[in-house]
């Protein structure tokens, strides 16, 4: 799946479990800390592919989420890519292929998704505020990323990165401190695991398993048969799985702010 796939099936999924949530669990949300989780959570959703480096040194190639911080960001997703592969080599059984890069492998996995969320939680415990504002700011940099593609690459990496400051800075001076640091680790972890879901219904599949051995392998690609995967990039990605996450998303939002709206409508009619 592309960028703006992961990230708005990320959203799509906080949006749509935080109404869930509202109707049958009671647990209410202000409309900030429903914004802050669901801009958490699409850029949670393109954060395993951080693993898809260029050439550093070059300023060339990565994926597109590994560009929305430039070369920083890059030099990030060369440090995860190298970490994955060492990771695969370290645990790989006689019947995993070689591999000269680390894509799709450490970051794809359910370990990693619940290290992530727990380490997002454990960061911001541990270092309050100065936490929660980077935190932020960084997925909030992947969330514009993803879901603004075409914005994102006129604008080019300075403007990204500066909107996701003001934005960071604009929430953290806005936002309860009560409420809001155990759902960002909850967001990013969710994310993660969205990104996950995503790939698996495309060919080439994630290792779900590991680290579970199976038939001498600990790194079997699982994902939908060849026959009904989804092509990266095909009509029913971009024009169908889009246009169904886009309507749930919105829906999820009218649900959850609608109840509110009517009633002020009715008192002041
Ligand atoms: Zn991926």
């Amino acid at each position: 799946m592309m960028g703006p796939s992961h990230a708005l099936s990320g959203a799509a999924v906080w949006l749509t479990g935080s109404w869930a949530l509202d109707q049958f669990a009671d647990y209410h949300q202000s409309p900030l800390a429903l914004a802050v989780g669901t801009a958490v959570c699409a850029g949670g959703a393109l954060f395993p592919d951080l693993d898809l480096s260029g050439k550093v040194t070059r300023n060339q190639g990565g994926a597109t989420v590994a560009r929305t911080f430039g070369v920083f960001s890059l030099f990030i997703a060369e440090v995860m890519e190298k970490i994955s592969l060492g990771v695969y080599y370290a645990t790989k059984l006689s019947r995993d292929p070689r591999r000269n890069n680390g894509h799709r492998t450490l970051t794809h996995t359910l370990p990693f998704t619940a290290l992530v969320g727990w380490g997002t939680t454990a960061l911001c415990t541990a270092y309050g505020k100065w936490a929660v504002v980077s935190i932020l700011f960084f997925m909030i940099g992947l969330a514009l990323r993803g879901l603004f593609d075409q914005w994102a690459e006129r604008a080019g990496w300075v403007i990204v990165t500066l909107a996701s400051a003001a934005a960071a800075w604009f929430t953290f001076a806005n936002l309860p401190g009560d409420r809001g640091y155990p759902m960002i680790g909850l967001a990013v972890g969710v994310g993660c695991f969205v990104h996950i879901l995503g790939d698996m219904i495309t060919k080439a599949g994630v290792p779900i398993l590991w680290p579970i051995p199976i038939k001498r392998r600990m790194w079997l690609m699982i994902g939908l048969p060849n026959g009904i995967a989804l092509r990266t990039g095909s009509k029913a990605e971009v024009i169908v799985l889009r246009t169904a996450l886009t309507v749930l998303s919105v829906l999820a939002t009218l649900g959850l702010v609608a109840p509110s709206v009517l009633q002020r409508f009715n008192i002041e009619v």
